[in-house]
């Protein structure tokens, strides 16, 4: 047995029934593997021992009353999983089927993708398995409130800030933040991805989707290619999907699908965006009304089925392990030449495995979408120097981290033998970062 699969044993046996954060773990343990061979200090310092297990979890009740009068109890958590290197950053989720499996899960992640984007964030991720789909206004008002209410305490712009993520856009940063300035008669960078007018950055909302796509872009140039001409395919139609879609039109290509959790639509003309926005953001309704307004494209219930429509380029934006194997095969198979992972973990292993046989160029999610969280951290800068900056200053200072995130991955991955291998590069880049933080701070690090 080697050292890190003695490891992945004990991260078995200590996280029973979280599958998704054993998955995340893994797949980082074997990237770094030749790592902590070249640093027999890490081993001996236990740095991977400590780095799988959170600095602190916060699990907590959420009651809340709905619009009947009837009370409602959920359970919230925030899990603050890594400071070497910053305050805690990550976003809420709120999704039916949030545990605490899934927020460590992301929490980890989080510990390298944001040691990736070069700003001092440190990793950890929050949520609720509260529904908002069909809640009113006044009813999501109201669990943000009570939400808040617990987690303010463990918050601070110099302890731990949190964004949005699933179910979590504007409209609740809104009302979390409103109740922590209520509270604790503070008006500080808290929360990001708040409103313009309160303190919110410019590209902030469009970020991970613009990101992922300057992502991508980087390594079809490694390939001599461009977004020109190209057939792309978006999962989600949310935060993420909407503003991949809306970088590819910018710079050539043409999205064709997008998806919801009930199904997903075609338009081999190209998605018209202003629809799909006026449906999801504006009426918050369904991606099938798509095509009551335009005839030729199709809906399927199973929205699975996306990844069998034949495109050059895919984005998969909307949740966790989205991607199996069939579904990588698939893409494959009709000639797809890149993957930008705009969602957390949407290709299940046996999936990555896939495009990294068949030479498809793959940029997981730990890179590719950590364009949001370095534009939050260019909120949190923005806030502690009372300014704003113009939406095209941020953009240039956005497209330049994606740009070093994509070199910073290309050559870890060369450096430790794996060229082209972005999943190891990007593990290897963030953690050799962390690493470091947490081997010179002693055993508190
Ligand atoms: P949104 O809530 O804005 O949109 C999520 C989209 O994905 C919706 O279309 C939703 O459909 C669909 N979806 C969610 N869960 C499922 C599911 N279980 N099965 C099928 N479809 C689903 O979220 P975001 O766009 O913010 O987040 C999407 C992904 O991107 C997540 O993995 C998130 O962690 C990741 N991410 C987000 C960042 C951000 O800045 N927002 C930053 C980095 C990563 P429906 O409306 O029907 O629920």
């Amino acid at each position: 047995m080697s050292y890190v699969s003695d490891l992945m044993t004990a991260v078995e046996k200590r996280n029973t029934n979280e599958p998704e954060f054993i998955q995340a773990v893994k797949e980082v343990l074997e990237s770094i593997e030749p790592v902590l061979d070249r640093h027999p200090e890490y081993k001996d310092a236990g740095i991977a021992e400590r780095i799988v297990e959170p600095e602190r979890q916060i699990i907590f009740r959420i009651p809340w009353q709905d619009d009947t009068g009837k009370i409602n109890v959920n359970r919230g958590f925030r899990v603050e999983f890594n400071s070497a290197i910053g305050p805690y950053k990550g976003g809420i989720r709120f999704h039916p089927s949030v545990y605490l499996g899934i927020i460590k899960f992301l929490g980890f992640e989080q510990i390298f993708k944001n040691a990736l984007t070069g700003i001092p964030m440190g990793g950890g991720k929050g949520g609720s398995d509260f529904d908002p789909k069909g809640k009113s206004d006044a009813e999501v008002m109201r669990f943000c409130m009570s939400f808040m209410t617990e987690l303010f305490r463990h918050l601070g712009a110099n302890t731990d800030v949190p964004a949005g993520d699933i179910g979590v856009g504007g409209r609740e940063i809104g009302y979390m933040f409103g109740t922590f300035k209520k509270i604790t008669n503070r008006f500080e960078g808290v929360l990001t991805g708040k409103g313009l007018t309160w303190g919110g950055s410019l590209v902030r909302t469009q970020a991970t989707g613009y990101g992922c796509v300057y992502f991508v872009q980087e390594m079809l140039k490694t390939i001599g290619e461009s977004y020109k001409d190209k057939t792309a395919v978006v999962s989600g139609s949310g935060n993420v999907a909407i503003y991949t879609v809306q970088k590819l039109y910018q710079l050539g290509a043409k999205p064709v699908a997008m998806s919801d959790s009930n199904g997903y639509i075609h338009d081999p003309d190209g998605i018209n965006l202003d629809t799909v926005r006026q449906i999801k953001e504006v009426k918050r309704g369904r991606i099938k009304e798509y095509i009551d307004i335009h005839k030729k494209a199709k809906y399927e219930d199973n929205w699975t089925n996306i990844w069998k429509i034949k495109c050059d380029v895919a984005f998969p934006s909307a949740t966790q392990n989205e991607i199996d194997k069939a579904s990588a095969e698939a893409l494959v198979s009709n000639g797809c030449k890149a993957v930008g992972e705009g969602a957390n973990m949407p290709s299940t292993p046996e999936a990555v495995k896939v495009f990294l046989d068949n030479k498809v160029l793959f940029g997981p999610a730990k890179a590719a979408n950590a364009g949001g969280v370095a534009t939050s951290g260019l909120e949190m800068s923005q806030n502690a120097a009372f300014t704003s900056w113009s939406f095209d200053e941020v953009d240039k200072k956005l497209y330049n981290i994606m740009i070093n995130i994509h070199e910073a991955a290309k050559k870890a991955a060369e450096t430790y033998g794996t060229p082209g291998n972005y999943v190891n590069g990007a593990n290897i880049a963030g953690f050799e970062k962390v690493a470091k933080a947490m081997f010179d701070q002693g055993l508190f690090g």
